[in-house]
Order: C-alpha cells, then sequence, then structure tokens
C-alpha cells in the first residue's frame, strides 16, 4: 500500500501520546486509518457540514460521526436543548420526562414500533433484542447475513462488515466458539439459501437479524423480494425478524429504511423487532430497541427477560436525540437527497472521466463508492473491489479538505447542513481524487 506522509504534525503529536495509553491510538478501530494509511486527524471542532483538526484545517465532513450529525455539527436548537437539559441536571438514575418524549417520537415514526426500551449504543439494542428474540421463542438459533454489522455482540461478530472488513478477520478473536456456533451466517440478497436454512433447522432458530438496507460493507440495498422473503419465511416458522435500523433509522426517511420500502419490502408484515441507534441520538449515547408489544412484555420487570441501564434514557441525550428528531422535517428529507443527488452524480462523472472503474449504490441518502465494475449484492461482491484506489482518492479528497469514511467498506453521511458552498467544495475536489485514484 502506498505510504502517505503525515501532514498534520499537532494530530501526529496527539496520536503518539494516544499511542503510549490506548490500543491503536483510538477508541473504534476504523478511526486509525490503518485500512488507507496515513495519520487520523484529531478534531477539534465541528460547526454545520465542517470540521477543524488540532492543525487548524478544515475539512467538509462527510462521515457525519457514522451517521449521527443528519442535521449537522452543534446544530443551534440541539445544542439549546442539551445546554437546558444539562443546566437541570446530568443523570437522575429514575425516569425523565424526555426519555417518555423520545420513545413517542420513535414510535409515531415507525409504525409497526408499539413499545420501545432505551439504551446507550447500538451495540446494547441488537444484543438486548436477540436476548428478548430468545427469550420469547425459547430458541437459540440467530440468523445474520456476512458483510452485515450489527455492534461489537459476542454472537453477531461473524464475518462482520465494518471495523472487521477493514482488518479483513472473518471473526473476532476471544468470541466462545459455542457463541459463535448459535449464529447461523448466509450471504446476503440469498432468498434460496435463507430457505434451505430453514427447512433444516427452522424449528430451532428465533430470530433472523439483518441491517434494514445495508451499509457496513458499503451500501448494499435489499434486492426486490428480499425482504419480503425474510419476513415470509421468518413467519412461517415461527421466528422473529429483527430489522437493524442502528444506520438507516431516521436517515433513509422520517422512519428509516422502513419508510422507503415501506410495502413492498414489508408486504407480508412488518418485522416483529427493530434497533435504532445514531441520529436518534443527536451525536450523545442514546439507541433503543422496540417493536411488538407482545414481545417487549417479555422485558424485566413485566417479563422474564433482563435488561437494564445506568445511563440508559439519560435526561442530557435524550434532549439531543429528542431536538435532533423533532428537527428532522420533510424539508430535511428532501435537502439530503439534494446534497447526495449532487455528490453521487459529481463523483460519478469524475470517475468516469479518469477512466476509473466504479459503481455508486444508494439507500435513501445514504451511498457508497466501490471501485469495481457491475453491482455488489452481498458480501463476495463488496470486497472485490480496488481498495489501493479507494485509498489513494481518500488521501486526495483528505488533502484537498473532504473528510471521507476512511474506509472502502461504509456509507458516505451527508447531513441537511451541506449547503451548495460546502457541495462545491467536494465537488472541486474530485477531479484530482479521481485522478489519484486512476
Ligand atoms: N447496527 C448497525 C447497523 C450499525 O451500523 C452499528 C454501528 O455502526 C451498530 C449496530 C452498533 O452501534 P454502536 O456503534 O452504537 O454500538
Amino acid at each position: 500500500m502506498t505510504a502517505y506522509p503525515s501532514d498534520a504534525p499537532a494530530s501526529q503529536a496527539l496520536l503518539d501520546r494516544a499511542l503510549a495509553v490506548t490500543p491503536g491510538g483510538v477508541n473504534s478501530p476504523v478511526r486509525a486509518f490503518r485500512a488507507v494509511g496515513g495519520t487520523p486527524r484529531f478534531m477539534v471542532s465541528g460547526q454545520g457540514p465542517y470540521l477543524t483538526d488540532a492543525d487548524g484545517r478544515e475539512y467538509v465532513d462527510l462521515v457525519c460521526s457514522w451517521g449521527p450529525m443528519i442535521l449537522g455539527h452543534s446544530h443551534p436548537a440541539v445544542l439549546e436543548a442539551v445546554q437546558q437539559a444539562a443546566t437541570r441536571g446530568f443523570s437522575f438514575g429514575t425516569p425523565s420526562e424526555n426519555e417518555v418524549a423520545l420513545a413517542e417520537e420513535i414510535v409515531a415514526r415507525v409504525e409497526p414500533v408499539e413499545q420501545v426500551r432505551l439504551v446507550s449504543s447500538g451495540t446494547e439494542a441488537t444484543m438486548s433484542a436477540i436476548r428478548l428474540a430468545r427469550g420469547f421463542t425459547g430458541r437459540s438459533l440467530i440468523v445474520k447475513f456476512a458483510g452485515c454489522y450489527h455492534g461489537h455482540v459476542d454472537s453477531l461478530l461473524a464475518q462482520a462488515g465494518s471495523g472487521v472488513a477493514t482488518f479483513a478477520l472473518p471473526d473476532s478473536a476471544g468470541v466462545p466458539k459455542e457463541m459463535a456456533a448459535e449464529t447461523i451466517v448466509l450471504p446476503y440478497n440469498d432468498i434460496p439459501a435463507l430457505e434451505e436454512v430453514f427447512a433444516e433447522r427452522g424449528a430451532d432458530i428465533a430470530a433472523v437479524i439483518t441491517e434494514a438496507s445495508p451499509g457496513n460493507m458499503g451500501v448494499v440495498p435489499p434486492l426486490p423480494g428480499f425482504t419480503a422473503a425474510l419476513r415470509r419465511v421468518t413467519a412461517e416458522h415461527g421466528a422473529l425478524l429483527i430489522s437493524d435500523e442502528v444506520m438507516t433509522g431516521f436517515r433513509c426517511s422520517r422512519a428509516g429504511w422502513f419508510g422507503l420500502e415501506g410495502d413492498a419490502g414489508y408486504a407480508a408484515g412488518a418485522p416483529d423487532l427493530f434497533t435504532f441507534g445514531k441520529v436518534m441520538g443527536g451525536g450523545f449515547p442514546a439507541a433503543a430497541f422496540g417493536g411488538r408489544a407482545d414481545v417487549m412484555a417479555m422485558l424485566a420487570p413485566t417479563g422474564p427477560v433482563y435488561q437494564a441501564g445506568t445511563l440508559s434514557g439519560n435526561p442530557v441525550a435524550t434532549a439531543a436525540g429528542l431536538a435532533t428528531l423533532q428537527h428532522c422535517t420533510d424539508d430535511v428529507y428532501t435537502r439530503l437527497g439534494e446534497v447526495s443527488d449532487a455528490l453521487t452524480t459529481g463523483v460519478g462523472e469524475a470517475l468516469d472521466a479518469a477512466g476509473v472503474p466504479h459503481v455508486i449504490q444508494r439507500a435513501g441518502s445514504m451511498f457508497s463508492v466501490f471501485f469495481r465494475d457491475g453491482a455488489v449484492t452481498d458480501y463476495d461482491t463488496a470486497r472485490a473491489q480496488d481498495v489501493p484506489a479507494f485509498a489513494a482518492f481518500f488521501h486526495s479528497m483528505l488533502d484537498q479538505g473532504v473528510h471521507l469514511p476512511p474506509s472502502a467498506f461504509e456509507s458516505w453521511f451527508v447531513s441537511a447542513s451541506h449547503d451548495d458552498a460546502a457541495v462545491d467544495r467536494v465537488l472541486a475536489a474530485l477531479p484530482t481524487a479521481a485522478s489519484a485514484a486512476a
């Protein structure tokens, strides 16, 4: 891989300090730039569509904290809600009104969700949804899809995408083989494989968990009929369907992917459980799982499935999440669509002009650029791309002040604060970056 010189001395100095006290110098692996080389930028502030790093360089941000910052950084209404909440207290360890209001907002937006429980991370949400599905059905097996990432839950770190794909590790060390044995991993978008596994093991399968529209192997939307097949097959065998909308929720539409695919995907019925995170915390640690009231009633204190959290429903985090969702109006989704249109068109034209093979895939305002020819429909096709070409493109964009996800296996995220000036800065950087990738 090309070695990129560090031209970010203040970030490098912080990285050197961090390396002495933190593995890899980072608190989440993909931030370390291992897939692209070079010095990860230590950011000091964010405003609207821009981030500023420790060297004082400004970047148009197309990561948006991996999704949450849908309104842009430091949105004034969210900032005010956070300041007011913090003035009243940081954490009570009791119920508080914002938790109710946030749950009401989620239930109002995602029609099949009748009851919801708040947690602090997407990982907690998927972990808890799986325990609940097992408790409800009395079965242990879980089906997931290769390339789908559901957080760092033991039983879900089997051939996961995201950081794991970045490091080309199919599984994580430290996951007991007994745990992994409770998980069946199938190729994404493969209905015959799904039907076959249910024909053999259907009576033992508690749930199928899927990213509503995967974004962690890059953006790979379900092919027509796949979501419907998930619903039909699980229902036939008495297994639950868990739709992981941590990434897509409240971003692809007011509801999420559910609101976009709608009847086309869910003609045979809605998922039983959903998981949410990212946008619903507005940049703070808030996440949730929810769904059918009869399933949710199995949770403690009404049922036998235990789940809890010291900071669950934290009053400052819920204030941020509530203010964010309240400002996610139809205009916001229109703007996200416009920005995504402009960027996908611009990227496509620049790569075409430079003769770089590519395919751009999109789910609502989420999109990925795969450096390969031909559609990506599963993890194998996602991996068959020119990663060094992506790295060259990434570094040219970074040098020109555009902050992209530092991995070829991620979605790009935009915000409603990306105005024409920010979009134009990205468009202006593209020809040079495309040439670098050629
Ligand atoms: N599920 C999906 C689809 C995700 O994209 C992620 C994180 O990227 C998670 C779950 C885990 O969320 P968290 O990082 O908040 O634990």
